[in-house]
């Protein structure tokens, strides 16, 4: 008896690691991003007023011009943009490189991620919770995946031409950290203090990564 209570447990738990976002409970569930009611993702809207439009987006076609430091520009296309996604646990997003482009190190806590590379090549990685790095140059066709929530970047190869990704998530709202931005510009600040320690500097240089990392008004 105890056996199968212990394979009941080890059942469940494994069910449960491989869980991603809930499946869903009905056809659609398309999403009303006005209501103020707070539910696991979105409630749903009226039957009667769902369309073709809350299932459609061409947000992706074309490619984007990042204009920052790090050269890179994420155009996501979750349930925010694609209201119809609600409960069905994927969605996609569309990165652009500037030549030389990063697509800082980040993670996403609610999915893993598949890429696929348009245009270009790109040096990609993720580092595993033992601390090693798997990494691989990709180009034009390419698919590479970043295991869920595990840190991980991008570049482009390339000084000269831009390179652009398509991302697919089991999430229909994967979300993403930053690891610089996290550390360095929140609100509240980090306390100079973990910085200090954490990365064995001095508070000039937590202030400076600090100014440097923080959008310009
Ligand atoms: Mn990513």
């Amino acid at each position: 008896m105890s056996i199968i209570i212990a394979l009941f447990v080890i059942c469940a738990m494994v069910s449960g690691s491989f869980a991603s976002d809930p499946d869903p409970l009905q056809d659609v569930c398309v999403a009303n991003l006005t209501s103020g009611v707070k539910v696991n993702g979105y409630p749903c809207k009226n039957a009667g007023n769902v369309s073709a439009a809350d299932f459609f987006y061409s947000g992706l076609a074309k490619a984007a011009k990042p204009n920052n430091t790090m050269g890179s520009l994420v155009t996501p296309a979750n349930v925010e943009k694609i209201p119809g996604l609600n409960t069905l646990g994927v969605s996609l997003s569309r990165i652009d490189y500037s030549p030389s482009g990063l697509n800082p190190p980040h993670t996403h806590p609610r999915a893993t991620e598949i890429v696929f590379v348009l245009e270009g090549e790109l040096e990609v990685g993720f580092i595993t919770t033992a601390n090693v790095l798997v990494s691989q140059t990709i180009k034009k066709g390419d698919i590479f995946v970043f295991p869920k929530g595990l840190v991980h970047f991008q570049k482009n190869n390339d000084a000269k031409v831009p390179a652009a990704v398509l991302s697919a998530f089991n999430s229909q709202m994967p979300g993403t950290q930053s690891i610089a931005l996290t550390l360095f510009t929140s609100t509240p600040s980090v306390p100079d203090h973990v910085l200090t320690t954490a990365f064995q500097i001095g508070t000039k240089e937590v202030e400076k990564i600090r100014s440097k990392l923080t959008p310009k008004k």
